[in-house]
């Protein structure tokens, strides 16, 4: 689809064997043909570097697994809580920091989500449910509007977080039901989308992004610190004023996570520190993301600038 030299295909085919190559052709269209650099075609396309063992890279670098204290719900930080809602994705980032996370098959019914929210409804310190993946919005629009259901009837919780990239790869799926289903709980519903690059932010993009703000949801954008693709000032620079005029807020920059087979993509420390104190001598605060790193043990996001 793209023109590429034809040695690329063979290192994908390889470095693919433990995490499958996976990418909507939404998201292929705004790729530049015949450019093996091209900053979208990196994030998607596995390469030989996946599959050199790499000291310190771990296959639960950020410790979900000792997080995970009923089937598909992590907590780690006070007040909220993270829900797997499905090991499905629309698109396989490479550097996915769950890329070896052992999902399970997707809900068929919400009869699998019990036990969480038995945990959730036990709980009443908790004020926010974040429903992630895998990527939520991949299940139909009757299984999460029946789970948005079920966690309004928790009488302590308020907001209901949605942590997506959907409506960067495959911005059709933003469709009235889905932006209903946010204005019709009770909850106070943020979105976060995950954006690394202005390539990404098309018209089709702007426009999905577009109903959700109009609709009067809250939407903040995160993105991973890559080498290669936006480990740059004027990479970083023309997203974050990109993302304010779509009205999406930088929220966090993350310095990768350490996982296995994402070594290539890492970026020294000092170097986004560099990167966002630039940011904030150019832009307003509200388009300067933070700078964050996910340690585990950590009571938060541990700030870095
Ligand atoms: C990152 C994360 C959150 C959300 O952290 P915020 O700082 O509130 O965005 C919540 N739960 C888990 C398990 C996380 O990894
Ligand atoms: S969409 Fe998110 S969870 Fe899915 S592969 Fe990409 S980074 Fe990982």
């Amino acid at each position: 689809m793209l023109d590429l030299p034809d040695e690329l295909a063979a290192a994908a085919v390889r470095a693919a064997n433990d995490f499958e190559l996976f990418a909507p052709q939404e998201y292929v269209a705004r790729m530049r043909p015949g450019d093996p650099s091209d900053p979208l075609l990196l994030q998607v396309l596995p390469r030989d570097a996946e599959t050199t063992h790499t000291a310190g890279f771990l296959t639960d670098p950020v410790g979900d697994l000792a997080a995970t204290v009923r089937p598909g719900l992590l907590r780690k930080y006070p007040g909220r809580a993270l829900m797997v809602t499905t090991g499905v994705c629309a698109v396989h980032c490479r550097y996915c920091f769950r890329r070896h996370y052992p999902y399970s098959p997707g809900p068929r019914s919400i009869d699998q989500w019990e036990p969480a929210l038995a945990e959730l409804a036990a709980d009443p310190t908790l004020e926010e449910v974040i429903l992630s993946g895998g990527d939520p919005w991949v299940l139909v629009d009757q299984q999460l509007s029946q789970l948005a259901d079920r966690l309004a009837e928790i009488p302590h919780l308020s907001r209901l977080r949605i942590h997506t990239r959907l409506p960067i790869v495959i911005p059709q799926r933003v469709t009235a039901g889905l932006i209903d289903t946010l204005k019709r709980t009770r909850l106070t519903p943020w979105v976060v989308v995950h954006a690394n690059h202005v390539q990404e932010l098309d018209l089709s993009v702007a426009k999905a992004l577009a109903a959700l703000v109009d609709a009067g949801i809250v939407v903040l954008n995160q993105t991973v610190l890559l080498a290669g693709v936006n480990n740059s000032f004027d990479a970083q620079w023309a997203l974050c004023r990109r993302l304010v005029e779509l009205r999406v807020i930088p929220y966090y920059l993350h310095q990768l996570d350490r996982v296995a087979g994402a070594a290539h993509f890492d970026t020294p420390l000092e170097h986004g520190r560099a990167i966002v104190e630039q940011l904030r001598q150019r832009l307003p605060g509200f388009a300067v993301p933070r700078l964050v790193q996910e340690i585990p043990g950590e009571l938060s996001k541990t700030p870095l600038a």
